[in-house]
């Protein structure tokens, strides 16, 4: 089966806490603290494998989840950090955030690319000693990993894209022309899937080229198998528009040359727009000339460049492959996607709002809730940063400007405290 979209889910490691912990020795009385950062989570790499040419994999394992580092320790022992988790797709994948359909990266090169970020490891309590606080009794836990919903696109990397409808000859005449074996077969829709092969010139070089199956009138809009195969043109540098003129049957090459381009332009401007040579296949079985002439003075008044082959006998396949490599080499390399994605912003600086509740207030701050998260309400020290960290923002002023008195009840997230003058 030849699966060339998927969506999945992507879940780095979370960065392991940091440790609470003081040293401690024989004959030591109070040892300063020791406690260790926690370790990095891991991260979730994409990296191309040649050995896939789908993304069938993707359709039995939907979810990918990295390690969490490991908590520190005890005597300045740092947690382990968590190892990558290495996801392999077929070159040409192309990695789109779910939502946005905005792109993640461009799978087409040889270097492992990041997509979702393990979480930072939090500090260990040793790193909070400082001359005035001797005694540190809080470590930050790690931060979360990335996670993203993704969806994979296939987009095979090829310098020239054979369309036509079906029937008209395209995989004999990639068959002929490279080492690919496409399947071949009087009926429509005998290629069930894109087919590459690599292209040798006469006298020199070479080319890729791949066999677009199924399009037919209504492919841009989803009829028969057209609508998923129009992505791996997209990339494609050039057109090799096939046309069937032998008129066994009963088909209007000129009018079959038109709905395919309708369909292209239907699908992507950007396609339509794509440079195409036309070519005319089974001209060993022509029963009747005209046909072929129509569409040779058609498509050459349109600015098209014709050519008439048999691909079954290998007429004039010579001068079209010349033809397609000096084209080429005057055509911009295959397209790669720039990533687009941006990134939510962090939320900016220290901001808090405060409402007034029956008894109290209410502050909402997410950045203050984390801090209360990492901290240990019990613990005094832990407090002092807490308390300080509500002066600095600008909370207290805040408070006592709406007028908050000894003993009001202050609402954090989930905590709550009494104020105090
Ligand atoms: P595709 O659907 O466009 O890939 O078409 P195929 O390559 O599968 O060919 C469809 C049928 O046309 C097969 O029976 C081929 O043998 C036949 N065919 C392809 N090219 C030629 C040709 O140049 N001359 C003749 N006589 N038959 C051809
Ligand atoms: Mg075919």
């Amino acid at each position: 089966m030849f699966v060339d979209k998927a969506k999945i889910r992507l879940i780095a490691g979370n960065g392991g806490d940091g440790a609470v912990s003081f040293h401690r020795e024989k004959f030591v009385a109070a040892g300063g603290p020791d406690g260790g950062d926690g370790g990095r989570g891991g991260d979730i790499v994409f990296k191309v494998d040649d050995h896939l040419s789908t993304l069938l994999d993707f359709r039995y394992k939907r979810k990918y989840v990295a390690q969490n580092g490991e908590a520190g320790g005890g005597n300045n022992c740092t947690g382990k950090s968590a190892p990558n988790t290495v996801i392999r797709v077929p070159r040409g994948t192309v990695v789109r955030e779910a939502q946005s359909g905005a792109i993640l990266a461009d799978l087409s090169g040889d270097e492992e690319v990041v997509i979702c970020k393990g979480g930072k490891g939090g500090f260990g309590n040793a790193r909070f000693a400082t001359p005035t606080r001797q005694i540190p009794r809080f470590a930050k836990t790690g931060t979360k990993g990335e996670s993203y919903d993704v969806i994979l696109e296939l987009k095979l990397l090829a310098d020239v894209g054979l369309v036509g409808f079906p029937n008209v000859g395209k995989s004999t005449l990639l068959s002929v022309i490279s080492a690919a074996k496409p399947k071949i077969a009087n009926y429509h829709f005998t290629t069930l899937s894109p087919v590459l092969g690599v292209v040798a010139v006469p006298g020199g070089g070479s080319f890729v080229c791949a066999d677009i199956p199924g399009l037919i009138e209504g492919a841009s809009k989803g009829i028969g198998l057209g609508f998923d195969f129009l992505r791996h043109v997209d990339r494609c540098r050039m057109l090799v528009h096939v046309v069937d003129i032998s008129g066994i049957e009963g088909r209007d090459p000129v009018e079959d040359f038109d709905t395919i381009n309708a369909e292209l332009a239907a699908f992507s401007d950007k396609l339509a727009a794509r440079p195409q040579l036309v070519v005319g296949n089974k001209g060993d079985i022509a029963q009747d000339t005209s046909l072929e002439d129509k569409l040779r003075d058609y498509v050459e008044q349109k600015g098209f460049q014709y050519f008439s082959i048999s691909a079954a006998t290998r007429k004039g396949i010579d001068p079209l492959l010349l033809k397609i490599s000096e084209m080429l080499t005057t055509l911009p390399p295959i397209e790669v996607y720039e990533p687009d994605y941006v990134k939510p912003a962090p939320e900016l600086g220290r901001t808090f709002t405060v409402t007034q509740v029956e008894d109290g207030f209410e502050i909402q701050a997410p950045w203050l809730a984390r801090i209360l998260e990492q901290s240990n309400v019990e613990d005094y020290e832990s407090l002092q940063y807490f308390q300080r960290a509500l002066v600095d923002s600008g909370i207290i002023d805040k408070l006592v400007e709406m007028g908050a008195k000894d003993g009001d009840t202050v609402y954090i997230d989930e905590f709550q405290f009494d104020y105090i003058v």
